[in-house]
């Protein structure tokens, strides 16, 4: 019998869900299937966070967005086709529960649509790591790509017969590892997106009898697996808001208190979007991972990159034209590091905030002097300090649920007691094993 799995991803990004006949779906779109509160307070060690908001009371309904609906065709006959839809968290009263991270997406979309007039584009891009690979190949070698043929054919395949329009699938630098990007979405379907490819390319790998990571950092000194997430904006009249129209590689007025809100928030926001211990061994100078809060024309050490536009191609410049938030890794949750990322911009907007932190070199390459003098700070080196950015940026914060903000704290104080005394190492081996 084919099984439907309705899911939620948690504030650890962790795809947890129940699964329900296929063909009784309809029968649950309304009400969905149960859900406990404190599961979303779970720990990537699968250890619930001690103490949490919860406790062990209370009851929620996860009701799936059939929209999101994913089948992915299975080609081993031994294995079943991969079904999921994603839900929402919602009271036994049908009221959206404040802790669900793809309701706070949605309600900042909703915001962005209702007080700017904006529509949200934006695509995820994946780095990963596989193992179980014959043999070494160069970097970004058409060896590579053939070392990992049949699993990328197949992943390809997965991802366009389920509606995920892969658009590029390549060998990285790093040793095994790889990337894939997918066609832009808008609004909640990009962070849906972000879900799908990750669960797809990890249930492709298990049918090519590979292992793969997600983790930002596999080993100490390797290079890095990042998300890279590019977003643009347009108006009700459709037309793209961050260009300038006078300058190729400018930001409209607009665009640039956005962009000035993301650097302002962004130490704070590390702790949303770079949320692990392991995510910090990452965000390290000379990575292309971003070190520091500064904005950059195709400088990919900057955090937030204007990214290229080229007259080959028959889209006009202003529709190709995005922003990248580099600082970001798939430890963390799309809906909620995207949510924070809008939110930071449209703070910037809102506190009319002055560009400043702009660096088209290395910005570890200038000294604290300079840097000083742009507004460019250093990002956190660990998650605490991340931590203690956020609990500081209170405007931030006052934007977040206080039950979010909560139980995301008590799993983050559990986290970093679970994974205490390991040390660097470890601590890469115990995050590629989760992620
Ligand atoms: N691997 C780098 C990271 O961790 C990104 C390299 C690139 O620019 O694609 O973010
Ligand atoms: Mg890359």
């Amino acid at each position: 019998m084919d099984l439907i799995n309705i899911v939620t991803t948690d504030l650890t990004a962790i795809t947890r869900g129940r699964a329900v006949p296929l063909d009784a779906l309809d029968g649950h779109a309304g009400s969905g299937c149960g859900w406990v509160p404190a599961n979303s307070a779970l720990t990537p060690q699968d250890i619930i966070a001690a103490p949490n908001p919860w406790g062990s009371h209370g009851d929620l309904r996860l009701v799936p967005d059939l929209e999101s609906r994913m089948h992915v065709p299975s080609s081993n006959e031994s294995r079943p086709d991969l079904h999921f839809v994603h839900g929402d968290l919602r009271t036994l009263d049908g009221e959206p529960w404040a802790a669900c991270p793809r309701t706070l997406l949605a309600n900042e979309l909703a915001r962005y649509a209702d007080t700017l007039g904006w529509r949200v584009c934006s695509a995820f891009e994946h780095e990963f790591t596989l193992s179980g690979l014959d043999g070494d190949a160069p970097a970004f070698s058409l060896q590579a790509q053939r070392t990992a043929g049949a699993f990328l054919s197949q992943l390809a395949d997965a991802l366009a017969t389920s509606g995920n329009e892969p658009e590029t699938l390549l060998p990285e630098y790093g040793r095994h590892q790889y990337e894939v990007t997918c066609r832009p979405a808008l609004g909640l379907a990009s962070a849906d997106r972000a879900v799908n490819l990750r669960e797809i390319v990890r249930d492709v790998a298990r049918q090519c009898d590979l292992q793969t990571s997600f983790t930002p950092q596999p080993r100490v000194g390797s290079v890095s697996n990042g998300v890279h997430l590019h977003l643009s904006f347009t108006d009700r009249e459709g037309k793209p808001v961050l260009p300038d129209n006078d300058d190729t590689d400018g930001l409209s007025p607009l665009g640039r208190h956005w962009a000035a809100g993301v650097l302002q928030y962004m130490p704070a926001l590390c702790a949303l979007t770079a949320p692990s211990p392991v995510s910090y061994l990452r965000l390290q100078p000379h990575q292309w991972s971003s070190a520091y809060t500064c904005l950059g024309v195709r400088n990919r050490e900057a955090a937030l990159r204007i990214c290229p536009t080229t007259t080959l191609s028959a889209t006009p410049r202003a529709q190709q034209f995005n922003l990248e938030y580099r600082a970001l890794d798939a430890t963390a949750n799309p809906y909620l590091a995207l949510a924070a990322i809008l939110i930071a911009g449209r703070l910037g907007i809102e506190q009319r905030l002055p560009l400043s932190a702009r660096a088209d070199q290395d910005p570890d390459a200038l000294d604290a002097g300079q840097r000083e003098a742009l507004g460019i700070r250093a990002l956190p080196g660990s998650l605490a300090e991340a931590l203690s950015e956020l609990s500081q940026a209170e405007t931030l914060v006052a934007q977040i649920p206080e039950a979010l903000l909560a139980t995301y704290r008590a799993i983050k104080r559990q986290e970093l007691s679970n994974v205490a005394g390991l040390g660097n190492d470890a601590l890469c081996d115990h995050y590629a094993r989760i992620y």
